[in-house]
């Protein structure tokens, strides 16, 4: 319905994106929009949302994998920042991204 891909590759790692009912209810349970599982390539999305949460939320969790990729997650003073650091960059990323489609494909090579 929302056409929520069923993979992303983040730093040659491919996590496979887990968006169906029961998941979206186990991550609304938890009070969460998305959870990502570095150890098990796994991202949940709650599609129970409007489509713009959606793709932020995804940008938002694709950020926790390259965050993790990168080691920060096991650097102390990044690892403290990491759902701050994320949440207050990923909507303006998602909008650029959006608003900037020349961008977007000069990004990818277009
Ligand atoms: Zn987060």
């Amino acid at each position: 319905m929302n056409n929520i891909p069923a993979y992303v590759k983040v730093g040659g790692r491919t996590y496979t994106i887990h968006s169906d009912l029961d998941t979206s209810r186990l991550t609304s349970d938890d009070g969460s929009r998305g959870m990502t599982f570095t150890e098990r390539l796994r991202i949940h999305i709650n599609s129970d949302m409007p489509v713009e949460l959606i793709r932020e939320t995804l940008l938002h969790e694709c950020m926790h994998a390259a965050w993790d990729i990168v080691g920060l997650s096991r650097s102390g003073d990044a690892a403290e920042h990491e759902e701050q650091v994320i949440k207050a960059l990923a909507p303006t990323l998602a909008a650029m991204l959006r608003e900037n489609p020349e961008v977007n494909a000069f990004l990818r090579g277009e």
